[in-house]
């Protein structure tokens, strides 16, 4: 509805084979699209969609326009050694980890749907193979950018650009020097989404140039996963070993993609306004930590309860993530237990540490700030409620509807779906939802979405 599709008299196989690529829709002309990026900090000249065809854009009712992508779709020039398919827990993955961040508010590509090849896919043992169907602002990379620069110079970049302006950041056109203030948008939209990932304890897992979109979604659901326990160094991929795509490192991460896209850029914004122009890419770099600060810090007082401001949030909040990771508190249940802590009950809080660790001098210091803030009892637990979900896509919930799935059963995936799309909104009915992660299950492991 949102696209402004309509299925109606097209049957399920129809359906499916549209959504499979095995039939395309009238006038598609699919294409894979190239592009270069930084893995894991080396640079690689040439990647580009190895598995995935882009069928075109769609615009919606409401005038946005949308790029419509089948991943798993089969081989393409960039597949290297690859088959150019998908397996379907990985595809699920996608799916309910896309969808659950969209419902949190959070940008990100969607997923349209996923289905079923009856092919079988090699992955060391025989899995049942899928596509999902992706639906992306579009699917601009930062390494889309270092693929024009590398082989094609500055008038190309300025080409991508122009693109990509009219496409994403409209007002940069009207500036005096357009990629300028492109690249100050484009930094400015990952800093906000990385404060977002950083306030729901999303680990991506990848974040490689080629998989952060210039328009600032959520992309490339691979290794992903949310903390259960909290602590800044947790990883889950398999493949990052040195723990560059840590929970706590993606800010900084963000940063350093940005310095790449600058470096892409630099010619381009030569071009209209020579070195002075280039030397004001450096302060927008560096301006990275102010914007993600200014998104950050709101959004992490609003999780404790305040609605205004005071010089000695930051470290109030810095000083609960202190107490949390020594007492090895779930991210997720802390936050949202805090609305019962702030209206006067704090078990449920006390009884996520395993030692407090400090969490009971914090909640004496967090009272006495909470009298000095505007809102009354009843208005911040609403608020709170609605900014802290009590449910997440958990990892051993994940598992649980992915092995279902790839039995055959479905029913686990389509009850864990409803429960991430309605995060915010307690059912006594989901409570086995809301469980931490059972003991054992600290040494998850992801791994990439081949
Ligand atoms: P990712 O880290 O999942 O974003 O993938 C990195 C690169 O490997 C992308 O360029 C993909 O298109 C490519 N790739 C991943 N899986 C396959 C596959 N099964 N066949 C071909 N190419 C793939
Ligand atoms: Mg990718």
């Amino acid at each position: 509805a949102e696209l402004g599709l309509d299925r109606s008299g097209v049957s399920d196989a129809e359906l499916a084979a549209l959504l499979s690529g095995a039939a395309l829709p009238d006038g598609a002309q699919p294409i894979a699209l190239t592009y270069a990026g930084h893995q894991f900090g080396q640079f690689n000249p040439q990647l580009g969609d190895g598995r995935a065809h882009l069928l075109g854009e769609i615009v919606a009712p409401d005038a946005r326009r949308f790029d419509i992508q089948l991943k798993g779709s089969g081989r393409t020039p960039y597949s290297r050694g690859g088959d150019g398919k998908a397996a379907l827990g990985p595809v699920l993955r996608e799916y309910l980890v896309s969808e659950a961040m969209h419902a949190l508010g959070i940008p990100t590509t969607r997923s349209l749907a996923a289905v079923k090849t009856g092919d079988g896919v090699f992955r060391e043992v025989f899995l049942p193979g899928a596509v999902l169907t992706r639906v992306a602002a579009s699917h601009i990379r930062v390494g889309t950018f270092a693929y024009f620069a590398a082989h094609h110079g500055a008038d190309a970049v300025r080409q991508l650009s122009d693109h990509a302006i009219a496409r994403h950041y409209p007002a940069a056109a009207d500036a005096t020097n357009p990629y300028l203030a492109f690249f100050e948008a484009v930094v400015e939209a990952q800093a906000a989404l990385i404060a977002r990932w950083m306030q729901v304890g999303f680990v991506h897992g990848v974040m490689n140039t080629d998989n952060c979109s210039i328009a600032g979604e959520t992309i490339d659901y691979g290794p992903c996963a949310f903390l259960d326990r909290y602590a800044a160094d947790t990883v889950f991929s398999s493949i990052d070993r040195q723990g560059r795509y840590a929970f706590g490192n993606q800010p900084g991460i963000a940063r350093w993609n940005m310095h790449r896209l600058a470096e892409a850029l630099a010619g381009a914004v030569h071009a209209i306004g020579g070195d002075e122009d280039v030397a004001k890419l450096g302060p927008m770099i560096d301006g990275f930590a102010d914007h993600y600060f200014a998104y950050w810090l709101p959004g992490m007082r609003a999780k404790i309860g305040l609605a205004g401001a005071e010089d000695g949030d930051m470290q109030l909040v810095l000083d609960l993530l202190k107490a949390m990771e020594a007492g090895k508190a779930d991210f997720t249940l802390l936050f949202r237990s805090l609305s019962q802590a702030q209206a006067g009950d704090d078990t449920a809080a006390l009884a996520l540490f395993e030692d407090l660790s400090g969490f009971d001098l914090w909640l004496v210091q967090w009272h006495e700030r909470l009298a000095r803030d505007p809102q009354s009892t009843a208005e911040r637990t609403a608020a709170m409620e609605a900014v802290n979900p009590l449910y997440i896509a958990r990892n051993h919930k994940v598992e649980e509807a992915l092995a279902s799935a790839n039995g055959g059963n479905y029913a686990p995936f389509f009850s864990l779906l409803e429960v991430v799309q309605n995060p915010y909104i307690e059912r006594v009915e989901w409570a086995n939802y809301a469980l931490p992660a059972p003991d054992g299950t600290d040494e998850y492991v992801t791994f990439c979405g081949t």
